[in-house]
């Protein structure tokens, strides 16, 4: 493990948090649940009565983490989880989240979605002046400057220290009896806030639970499995509170311009999902449309690479009229470690999660749909195993522009020079993949199919363009990796 808080900008997260409800861990499982696809490498939450605390994390799945005898242990009426991925051979236990620390202004446990980007600098600044790190997350950081802050009161300090952190962060607090959401004046990362509208009496409340618990997701998904109704979002710098005695928002920074991830949109959030106030299942079909009207093909069929390719995949088909086949069967139970042969089979890690239909792809000529190539070695194979299976032609489209810069703002995204678009054109991208023809969405035709009208979207995967200062020490970091 490093000893220090270095470029940790790639991590994947989902976060939740519930206020107001007996069998408030019991929720905050079943809201990490439905958002497991946001970070599988650990998962925790930490609950609590207004008095007293319980938590747990472990390396995991949500499924594996929690079992029945751990959630019985999770006791209270308010609670936060975490979800989280990352691949920096930071993998540790430490880092998992919640994060939870005692100081001057009581014990306070936090749950972050999203990067900092200038979290080097304030750490070694607190450093310098005595602080004690316990991980090597860049989450770390918003304690110590709560610790630190001169204001009494938790909440002015908690606006006092996010005023010093710039990137991408949504984030919940669990402090006494209250619980805290807050998102980044850019927006980078989603929060949204629902109602379980009829909730049964906590001890403590003070209107016996009539007025419902208040709870938070990265994503609506999280609600619908609960039954919560979405009523809004936390926007972006605002910082929502909910006390035994209500709801209530305020404004902690300035209005900027908002950077909303539009890879959540194009990959990252789940179909069913509402994201930005839009559905992303709606977004991925206008993707998909739009494909098939700029990058049309001389084909008979058109086949996802499931699941990511899927609702594209229905969208270029609708549009260009040729009809959609599952010509890729995915394997859902491939777990993070599997056994590979000694003989060595060709391909087998992608076989071992797609296979290819033969009697669908023998002697057409097939329209693949991905929503994006990153290293392009996937990519890759997959043209090559449908090519076996008999198809004639393979014409690769791709639901977003060539990604060319890695993300700052929490996506998994490998360094620059990984990124094989970054110094490959795509005609060599193409004679890589092997394949008959390869097009990519235009930028234009990305912003059209997520309804971006006024430029409230982060394209810096595609662009380079980094909404944010202090990228640059992060990208020289990245290198040096
Ligand atoms: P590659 O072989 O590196 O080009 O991988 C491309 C595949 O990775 C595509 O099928 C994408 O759906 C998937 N993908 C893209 N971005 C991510 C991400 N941040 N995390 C996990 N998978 C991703």
């Amino acid at each position: 493990m490093k000893n220090e808080c270095h470029d940790k900008f790639h991590d994947e997260c989902g976060i939740f948090a519930v206020h107001g409800h007996p069998e408030a861990a019991k929720l905050a499982y079943l809201g990490l649940y439905a958002q497991q696809h946001r970070g599988q490498e650990s998962a925790g939450i930490v609950s609590g009565n207004g008095k007293k605390i319980h938590h747990h994390k472990a390396m995991g799945q949500v499924a594996e983490v929690f079992t029945e005898a751990v959630l019985k242990g999770l006791r209270g009426w308010l609670a936060i989880g975490h979800t989280r991925y990352s691949t920096a051979g930071d993998t540790v236990l430490l880092n998992a989240q919640p994060l939870t620390a005692g100081f001057n202004k009581g014990l306070v446990s936090v749950a972050h979605n999203g990067n900092l980007t200038n979290a080097r600098q304030l750490r070694k600044h607190l450093e310098e002046s005595g602080s004690i790190f316990q991980t090597t997350s860049d989450t770390e950081v918003i304690l110590h400057l709560i610790a630190r802050s001169r204001k009494k009161d938790f909440e002015e300090a908690l606006a006092d220290s996010l005023l010093q952190v710039e990137g991408a962060y949504s984030l919940v607090f669990l402090h006494g009896d209250r619980i805290y959401a807050v998102r980044d004046p850019h927006g980078f990362r989603p929060l949204v806030i629902g109602l379980l509208p009829e909730t049964p009496a906590w001890p403590g409340a003070l209107n016996h639970g009539k007025d419902g618990a208040f709870v938070f997701a990265s994503e609506t998904c999280a609600f619908d499995l609960i039954g919560a109704q979405l009523i809004g979002e936390v926007r972006p710098g605002e910082l929502a509170r909910v006390d035994p005695g209500g709801f209530q928002v305020s404004r902690f920074a300035p209005e900027t311009p908002h950077s909303f991830c539009i890879f959540e949109h194009v990959y990252f959030s789940r179909p069913d999902s509402v994201i930005f106030g839009r559905s992303v299942h709606q977004s991925r079909d206008n993707l998909g449309r739009c494909l098939a009207r700029e990058a049309p093909a001389d084909a008979d069929i058109v086949v996802p690479v499931p699941d990511s390719g899927v609702a594209a995949a229905v969208g270029y088909s609708a549009e260009s009229g040729l009809p959609f086949k599952f010509g890729l069967i995915r394997n859902h139970y491939v777990g993070r470690t599997f056994i590979e042969p000694e003989q060595n089979i060709r391909d087998f890690g992608v076989k071992l999660k797609l296979n290819p239909v033969r009697s669908v792809l023998d002697g057409q000529r097939v329209v693949l749909v991905d929503d994006s190539i990153v290293r392009g070695t996937t990519s890759r194979k997959i043209v090559r195993i449908i090519r076996e299976a008999g198809a004639r032609e393979v014409h690769v489209r791709i639901s977003c522009p060539p990604t060319v810069a890695p993300c700052f703002y929490g996506i998994d995204t490998p360094t620059q020079k990984e990124l094989i678009a970054s110094h490959q054109s795509v005609e060599e991208i193409r004679q890589y993949l092997g394949a008959d023809s390869l097009a990519y969405l235009s930028l234009e035709g990305l912003r059209e199919a997520v309804g971006d009208a006024h430029g409230e979207f982060c394209t810096a995967c595609y662009t380079g363009h980094y909404p944010t200062k202090l990228v640059t020490l992060q990208m020289e970091a990245a290198s040096r990796r």
